[in-house]
C-alpha cells in the first residue's frame, strides 16, 4: 500500500527533520513505516504559517469556509476505502468497521461544521446605555494547535479540524506519534483545497512536537485528546501565555441496567458498546452496574455473549475485534486483569488472557462480582475489559455511578423510562444514554465533566469554543 510519509508545514510536504519514529501494524507486529518527526525548526514553521494564513483566512466569510469544507467531505468520501484501508492497517481494525462506520462519521462532521459555519446566533444589537449601540460578534481565536490520540485518528483529526476551520481559525494538528498515516493523507487532500498554512500537519511523540507545539506563544488555543496526566501538562504549560485550552480526556462509563431492563438488548448492546475498536474508547461500555435480580442471568448471558466475539486481523471473515493498539497497551490491560484476578474475589468469567501469536491481541473479557473499590472499577483500561458489579437500589447505583474521577458517558438501561429520567438527571456525566450506549451524533456534544475534561466536540457547541463573544460598542 502506497503512503505519505510527509510532513504539511506552510503550504508546502517535507520531511520532518526530527527523529524517525517507527509505525507498526498492530495486528502482526510488523514494521509498515517509518515516519520522521518534525523538528523545533519545523514546529515553529508550521505555527508561522498558521499565523499568517490566519490574517486573510479569518476575514473570509462563513459561506466560502463552507464550501471549502463541504468539498473536502466529497474528497474524503471519493477516497473511503483508501483511507479505510490506511486506518485499519495503521489501527489494525476491522476494514469494514472503519469503512461502514468511521469514514461516514468522519464525512458528516465536515458536512455538519460546513453547514454549522453559516448558523452562529447571538444577541441582537440594542442601546444597553442611553445613546450607545452594543453588538456581539463571535470571531475566531487565532492558530489552533490540536493534539490527537491513536484511537480514532482520521475521526479525531475530523473533529479537531472541522469546527476550528469552520469558525476562521487556522491549525496546526499534531496526530499521535503512532497512527500519523490518515492524517498525512488528509493533509494532501486538504492542501489541495485551502489556502496555504491554513491546515498544518506536524507528527511526533508528545515531548518533542507536542510541547512545543502547546508552548508557542503564537498558538492562542490548545485542544486536546488523549489522557488525564497529558491534559494536567498541557494546563500547567498554557497557563504561562494564557491559552486557551479545550481538553477532552479519558472515561470509565457506568453502565446501570435495572432488574425490568430487556436482558436481550443489553447483552447485544454491551457486546457491541463494550468492545468496538478492542475497548480503546473513552465512552466504552466497561463498567456495569446490574441490580440483584438480573446479575445472574445477566453475568451468564453476557459471558457466552462476549465469549462469541470474533477477534482477528483487519480483512478476516467476519472479524469484530482487533488487536490493541501496541504491546505497551496490551501489557498495561493484562496487567490490570492480573491484578483484578489477585483480589481474590472476582471472578474472570471469560478471556482474561494475551492471545499468543502475532500481534497485539487481547480476548474479550468479562470479570464479574467487582467491587466498587476495586481498581477495575475505578480506573481506564482502555482494552476489551468490562467488569460488572451487583447493586441493590437507585440511590445507592447513582452514589456508585457518581463515584469517579471521570465524568464523560455513562447509560441507564431500564423499561421505566421515569425511573431512567430520574437517574439520567442525577448522573454527572457529560452523555447519558437510555437504554442505548455510545451513539454519537455531529449535531450534539460530546465531552466530559470532572477530569474528563471540559471541551466539547461535535455540534454548535465546539464552534462556539472556538470562538470568542466580542463586544462591539458605537456611540450614537
Ligand atoms: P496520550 O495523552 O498519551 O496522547 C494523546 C496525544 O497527546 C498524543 O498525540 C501524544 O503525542 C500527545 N502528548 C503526549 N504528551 C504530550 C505533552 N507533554 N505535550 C503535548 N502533547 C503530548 O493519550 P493516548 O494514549 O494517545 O490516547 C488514549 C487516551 O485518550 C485515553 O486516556 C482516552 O480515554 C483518551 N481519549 C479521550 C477521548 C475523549 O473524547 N474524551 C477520546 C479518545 C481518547
Amino acid at each position: 500500500m502506497k503512503f505519505s510519509t510527509q510532513l504539511l508545514i506552510d503550504g508546502q510536504f517535507v520531511t520532518g527533520d526530527g527523529q524517525a519514529e517507527p509505525i507498526l501494524n498492530p495486528a502482526t507486529g510488523e514494521l509498515i513505516a517509518s515516519v520522521p518527526e518534525a523538528s523545533f525548526e519545523q514546529v515553529n514553521r508550521a505555527v508561522n504559517g498558521a499565523q499568517r494564513a490566519f490574517a486573510q483566512w479569518s476575514r473570509t466569510t462563513p459561506a466560502s469556509r463552507s464550501i471549502l469544507l463541504l468539498r473536502l467531505a466529497d474528497a474524503i468520501e471519493r477516497h473511503a476505502e483508501e483511507l479505510a484501508a490506511l486506518e485499519s492497517l495503521n489501527c489494525g481494525k476491522p476494514y469494514l468497521a472503519v469503512l461502514n462506520d468511521e469514514l461516514p462519521a468522519v464525512v458528516d462532521c465536515f458536512r455538519f461544521f460546513a453547514g454549522a459555519a453559516r448558523c452562529l446566533q447571538g444577541p441582537l444589537a440594542g442601546e444597553y446605555i442611553e445613546g450607545h449601540t452594543s453588538m456581539i460578534r463571535r470571531d475566531p481565536i487565532g492558530v489552533v494547535g490540536s493534539i490527537a490520540p491513536w484511537n480514532y485518528p482520521l475521526m479525531m483529526a475530523a473533529w479537531k479540524m472541522a469546527p476550528v476551520l469552520a469558525a476562521g481559525n487556522t491549525v496546526v494538528l499534531k496526530p499521535s506519534e503512532q497512527t500519523p498515516l490518515t492524517a498525512l493523507r488528509l493533509a494532501e487532500l486538504a492542501s489541495e483545497l485551502f489556502p496555504r498554512g491554513v491546515i498544518n500537519i506536524v507528527c511526533g511523540r508528545g515531548e518533542s512536537v507536542g510541547a512545543p507545539l502547546v508552548e508557542h506563544p503564537l498558538v492562542r488555543m490548545v485542544s486536546l485528546t488523549g489522557d488525564i496526566a497529558t491534559g494536567q501538562k498541557i494546563l500547567q504549560s498554557a497557563a504561562r501565555t494564557m491559552k486557551r485550552t479545550h481538553l477532552e480526556l479519558g472515561g470509565k462509563a457506568p453502565v446501570i441496567i435495572f432488574d425490568d431492563a430487556d436482558l436481550e438488548a443489553v447483552v447485544a448492546g454491551i457486546r457491541t458498546f463494550g468492545f468496538y475498536n478492542a475497548g480503546q474508547d473513552c465512552t466504552a461500555a466497561c463498567r456495569i452496574y446490574a441490580q440483584g435480580k438480573i446479575y445472574d442471568k445477566f453475568v451468564a448471558a453476557m459471558t457466552e455473549a462476549v465469549a462469541s466475539i470474533k477477534v482477528g486481523g483487519q480483512r478476516e471473515e467476519g472479524v469484530e475485534m482487533g488487536p490493541l493498539i501496541s504491546d505497551r497497551q496490551r501489557n498495561r490491560v493484562a496487567s490490570f486483569v492480573e491484578r483484578a484476578q489477585n483480589s481474590g474475589h472476582v471472578e474472570v468469567t471469560t478471556g482474561g488472557k494475551i492471545r499468543p501469536g502475532n500481534g497485539f491481541f487481547f480476548e474479550p473479557t468479562l470479570i464479574a462480582h467487582a467491587r466498587q473499590e476495586d481498581e477495575i472499577v475505578r480506573r481506564e483500561v482502555f482494552g476489551p475489559v468490562v467488569s460488572v458489579t451487583r447493586f441493590n437500589d437507585a440511590e445507592q447505583v447513582v452514589q456508585w455511578a457518581n463515584d469517579s474521577d471521570y465524568g464523560l458517558a455513562s447509560s441507564v438501561w431500564t423499561r421505566d423510562l421515569s425511573l431512567a429520567s430520574k437517574v439520567a438527571s442525577h448522573l454527572q456525566y457529560g452523555c447519558t444514554w437510555i437504554n442505548t450506549h455510545f451513539m454519537l451524533t455531529s449535531e450534539m456534544p460530546h465531552g466530559g465533566m470532572k477530569m474528563s475534561g471540559y471541551g466539547k466536540d461535535l455540534s454548535l457547541y465546539a464552534l462556539e469554543d472556538y470562538t470568542v463573544p466580542r463586544h462591539i460598542m458605537v456611540k450614537l
